[in-house]
């Protein structure tokens, strides 16, 4: 079999696999990506997107159930779960149609297959088994992403026990279900399965819902959550689970007692192990801690020549800090100037469960484990006309402040849309900006982005509406 020769090989097509094609092929250089499942990664296959598809269904089903509160009255209105789900792998097939024509607009070689290293600047490609390619290039990129971690006793088996997979394309609406872990994973799956109409429980072993958030965001979502009818368990350890023919049991210790939760399903969602496995890596610098690929901050691993980005690499496992390193790896390998590390403070992440999370930066508590001196602002959205104009008047915005300089250090957010607005501090988050250059930028009214101003002038004495 001849060997083709490329000047950089990606494996994985991942946000971080298929971004960092695209600008190396920007660059100038001669660019395979090798992918064995489906273009787009889990992002946009089994991540990112089919899941906002299905909450974007989710949040309709809930808006027709209170349609009251804005005038209108339907009767008889119903869904159709089959649909639900087809919507959502329609809209995942589409884009992930839109990464190959992506490749081949950026003049990417694809080649369909698993990939694994096969010596110094070789990767060897294999499709069932059988070899199909072998690729030659100076520059190697790993990003083969994570999976499901697996807690021993629950093994997701996809009848009883769903990993997000199975919890995607649910052949019915369970009546009872249960979500192990509160993260952003977990938590987007509680609250569709919650508007779509399941009794859920979400059980979660930390002391608090979405742990990483800040403390007053993770209360808050949890008093919305039991509001809305969710049985929220912290503090608490699933110790096993006993299957019947239709049915699982979960046994549950919190405070030192023991319960037996009864469920239809068990989503487990209880973290990410990195896909280290059958890469090659063994007998090559590449070094892995806890399943997870070690690399310096410009995506190198020990390996001259091998880089790994995106899911692999650790937390935060969020799919735009896999897409920024795959740019960033490859503009150092190019040489491109005025390339920097990515800061993880600066990474906003968001939750799409109802109410949405957004967040930058450190937490309050990170922020004084750090050895700042903290000044703190919240607004809550019900001071805010946009928010109660929209109906949605359950929210609040957090800002962290040093009292020293004035630097923005986190802000939190909880409330509708909030994850269509933090980008506006991960900016202010970028820019080194102070509290001067958020209270003199102009917020456009009525929007709830006015609530992001009121949060930093609240830090400074100088809120409006409340
Ligand atoms: C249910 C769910 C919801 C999520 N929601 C969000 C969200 O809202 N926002 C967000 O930012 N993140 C979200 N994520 C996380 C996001 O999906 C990941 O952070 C992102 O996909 C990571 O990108 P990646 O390129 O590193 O890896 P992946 O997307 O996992 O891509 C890796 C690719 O490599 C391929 N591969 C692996 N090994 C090989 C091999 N040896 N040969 C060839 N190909 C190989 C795989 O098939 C896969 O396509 C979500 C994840 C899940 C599971």
């Amino acid at each position: 079999m001849a060997e083709q020769s490329f000047d950089l090989i990606v494996l994985g097509g991942g946000p971080g696999g298929y971004v960092a094609a695209i600008r190396a092929a920007q660059l100038g250089m001669r660019t395979a990506l090798v992918e064995r499942e489906h273009l787009g990664g889990i992002c946009l296959n089994w991540g990112c997107i089919p899941t906002k598809a299905l909450l974007r269904t989710s949040e309709i089903n809930h808006l027709l159930r209170t349609l009251d509160r804005y005038g209108f009255a339907a009767d008889n209105v119903r869904y159709d779960f089959g649909k639900v789900i087809q919507r959502s792998r329609a809209v995942a097939r589409q884009l992930s149609d839109g990464v190959r024509f992506l490749m081949r607009k950026n003049k990417v070689t694809v080649l369909d297959g698993h990939g694994r290293l096969a010596g110094k600047g070789k990767l060897a490609v294999s499709k069932d088994g059988r070899p199909v390619a072998e690729l030659a290039a100076p520059h190697i990129i790993l990003a083969t992403g994570a999976r499901a971690r697996v807690l021993p006793g629950i093994e997701p088996d996809g009848r009883l026990i769903w990993t997000y997979r199975e919890a995607m394309v649910p052949p019915a609406l369970p009546r009872r279900l249960i979500v192990i872990g509160s993260g952003a994973i977990g938590s987007e799956f509680a609250s569709f399965y919650l508007d779509m109409g399941s009794e859920v429980t979400l059980i979660e072993v930390l002391d608090r819902v979405l742990p990483v958030e800040d403390a007053e965001i993770s209360a808050f979502v949890r008093k919305a959550f039991e509001k809305q009818g969710m049985k929220v368990l912290t503090g608490a350890k699933v110790q096993g689970v006993r299957k019947g023919a239709d049915e699982v049991t979960a046994i549950v210790e919190a405070d030192g007692r023991v319960q037996e939760i009864a469920a239809d399903r068990v989503i487990s969602a209880v973290g990410i192990v990195g896909n280290v496995e059958d890469i090659g890596i063994e007998g090559t610098g590449v070094k892995v801690d806890r399943t997870h690929v070690v690399t310096d901050e410009w995506c190198r691993t020990g390996e001259p020549g091998v880089y790994a980005i995106g899911d692999l690499c650790g937390p935060p496992w969020l799919a735009h800090k896999a897409s920024h390193e795959g740019v960033l790896c490859v503009e150092k390998i190019a040489g491109v100037e005025g390339v920097h590390p990515l800061d993880v403070r600066n990474i906003p992440g968001c939750t799409y469960c109802r109410p949405q999370v957004a967040s930058v930066g450190l937490t309050e508590a990170a922020a004084k484990e750090a050895g700042y001196e903290v000044r703190i602002g919240r607004f809550p959205f019900i001071g805010n006309g946009k928010a109660i104009a929209l109906g949605e008047p359950e929210g609040l915005v957090k800002t962290v402040f040093d009292a020293r300089t004035g630097e923005l250090l986190g802000a939190h957010m909880v409330g509708a849309e909030v994850t269509e607005l933090i980008q506006g501090y991960a900016i202010a988050r970028t820019l080194e900006a102070t509290e001067a250059e958020l209270i003199a930028t102009v917020f456009p009214h009525p929007t709830i982005s006015e609530t992001m101003h009121e949060a930093v002038l609240d830090a400074y004495g100088r809120v409006i509406h409340i």
